[in-house]
């Protein structure tokens, strides 16, 4: 991607400093070094023996053992943020590669310890709970002894870690490198599968419609491979979770996520039976571009041009200020980003495409990449990388394990913060076109964030359950259980027909089963919050900081309950899926205002 508006983000560039002076900084070396010995030192004086330890002790222990961890990460993170803005220095790669591979070297042998922990008794695990010497570590100690009943023994869990390597990661990997490998006929030239996605947004449906075609052409060859793949997978987690005995396909992914299989069934069906809202999007989307009906590589066509270009200044403003109308300590946070030299922004040759917010470790703040281009689009992407920033800096202090949060409220302060900006963005605009424009984006990213990734989770929910009962499924199997679970979602508003090998190139399915959902439930979550907030305004704000603050130290529930909501009340999905509503319901009468509706 290139772009040759100047927006004044052309030298916005992150200072790495306070990580390390460079890849030729003594200290990192030394760091390596230093954990490493850590790391047998621990091992010599714990393993075996974490059940003997008082509750002092054992606090002792965990924290010597997160100092390690910290130590890892920080270098860690130094070597992926010094490679996201430089991918093809060699060298820059093999700082990454080196690091994740002593990363992976520590993490085996220190592994027995949560094991260890995991296998206390639970009259002794709870009568150390009851210790105040393990007040800090209490959620850490639960959230881990969580998957007590569905772990094997230390050499059973051995021997499935240590073959899952020749096993379900190596099919994992073979399927990446097959994807990696696919190449697309476009035009009589060969591109690249990205490259060819892409074209989906192009204002010209001729485009979109060739390039749609070439996709599903080129998924084509090795399909039955890939098809086998899968299956082997699939099995590969049916017996897993046989062995550990958890009762669904999705159970372990949702105890890892830190929640039930009762919530998530709640907020599945609140979605699903929300999926009008994508209906009615769609065929308002229809009238915008002047068809009739859209097809599958109609979703993503531009709705109206929109050239003006939003200097990085200007979004820099905008972002600030509403976070500062928030509160004026986020605007404080949110400002430091851009005075201390925290985001590297501009669009740069053999930069990281995308965006994201690294927390980092505790004693040094969150850092922030995205690509910059001065539209609409990439002010969002801004405020939502700050928001991370935000949740990082305030939660902290708690330390590098209990200020980690699942995937299910990570994106708790970003979605919040974009919400924020959206509103304000929206404020700042009265052309009704161009208010349309903002509204029609945004339902579209709310679309992607959570019917389609419910729509997703219905596919995987098909195929593992069916797996399970009927063996085997066949690469036209497959294709029907996609179509069938798309045309749910879609109805009438799209026409699939020639999309049914699409699920094919989504890693999702096979690198992480059931990951998907979590961004529903993250936005939804975030959504509901800001919705209080609308409603009872400046009272929500301590409250909500205090949600920040606690990091990843609380179960979702008691964080939700901080800010006067229920997770185990489905009405809360309700809530947020009712937003999106509303601002259709707004998007519907502007197009009934300037004629198009
Ligand atoms: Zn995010």
């Amino acid at each position: 991607m290139t772009t040759t508006e100047i927006t004044g983000a052309e030298d916005v560039a992150w200072d790495l400093s306070d990580l390390f002076e460079g890849s030729d900084d003594p200290r990192l070396e030394a760091d390596i070094e230093e954990a490493e010995t850590a790391a047998a030192a621990f091992r010599e004086r714990y393993y075996g023996k974490v059940a003997g330890l008082s509750a002092a002790e054992l606090s002792e222990a965990i924290a010597e053992r997160e100092r390690i961890e910290e130590v890892l990460t920080r270098v860690g993170y130094f070597a992926h943020l010094h490679f996201a803005t430089d991918m093809a220095d060699p060298a820059r790669g093999a700082l990454v590669s080196r690091i994740t591979e002593k990363g992976a070297a520590l993490d085996t042998q220190l592994l027995f310890f949560g094991l260890e922990i995991a296998e206390i008794e639970d009259d002794a695990a709870e009568s150390l709970l009851e210790s105040s010497d393990l007040d800090h570590w209490r959620h850490w100690v639960r959230s881990l002894r969580k998957f007590r009943p569905y772990l094997l023994s230390e050499s059973e869990e051995k021997i499935v870690t240590e073959k899952s390597v020749s096993g379900v990661s190596a099919w994992g990997r073979l399927y990446e490198e097959l994807l990696g490998a696919l190449r697309v006929e476009l035009d009589g030239a060969e591109t690249s599968f990205e490259e060819a996605m892409s074209k989906l947004y192009s204002a010209d449906r001729d485009v979109r419609r060739g390039a749609a075609e070439a996709v599903t052409q080129a998924l084509e060859p090795g399909l039955r491979t890939r098809t086998f793949i899968f299956n082997t997978i699939l099995l590969d987690k049916s017996i897993d979770d046989r062995l550990r005995g958890y009762e669904t396909w999705i159970s372990a992914r949702n105890l890892r996520n830190d929640t039930t299989d009762e919530a998530v069934e709640a907020l599945i069906d609140a979605a699903v039976s929300r999926y009008d809202v994508v209906q009615r999007y769609y065929t308002l989307k229809a009238k915008l571009v002047g068809l009739d009906q859209l097809t599958y590589y109609d979703r993503f066509a531009p709705i109206g041009e929109d050239p003006s270009t939003v200097s990085w200044a200007e979004a820099r403003d905008i972002v600030v200020g509403a976070y500062a109308d928030f509160a004026q300590e986020a605007g404080d946070v949110a400002e430091r980003f851009f005075t201390h030299n925290w985001i590297d922004a501009p669009v740069r040759e053999n930069k990281r495409t995308g965006a994201f917010c690294a927390t980092s470790v505790p004693g040094v703040h969150p850092y922030v990449l995205m690509n910059y281009t001065g539209d609409r689009r990439s002010i969002l992407t801004l405020a939502h990388e700050l928001g991370h920033g935000l949740h990082g800096w305030m939660a902290q202090p708690l330390g590098l394990f209990n200020a980690d949060t699942p995937l299910t409220t990570a994106e708790t302060a970003s979605v919040f913060g974009e919400a924020l900006t959206f509103k304000r963005l929206l404020a700042l605009e009265e052309d009704p076109t161009r208010r349309l424009n903002l509204l029609a984006g945004r339902i579209e990213d709310s679309i992607a964030t959570v019917f389609r990734q419910i729509a997703m989770n219905r596919f995987e929910d098909s195929v593992h359950t069916e797996r399970r009962s009927e063996g085997e499924l066949s690469t036209e199997r497959l294709e029907q259980l996609w179509l069938e679970t798309q045309s749910k979602l879609f109805a009438k508003s799209v026409d699939i027909d020639g999309y049914g090998t699409w699920w094919s190139y989504i890693p999702h399915f096979l690198s992480t089963p059931g990951y998907v959902y979590a961004y529903a439930y993250g936005f939804l979550f975030a959504l509901a919050i800001f919705r209080k907030y609308e409603q009872e305004g400046e009272s929500m704000v301590e409250p909500y900081f205090d949600v920040l603050r606690a990091g990843g130290s609380r179960p979702p529930e008691e964080l939700a309950a901080i800010v006067g909501l229920d997770l185990t009340d489905p009405s809360i999905w309700k809530s947020g899926i009712d937003a999106l509503s509303d601002e259709l319901d707004e998007a519907e009468a502007l197009a009934t205002e300037i004629g198009l509706g």
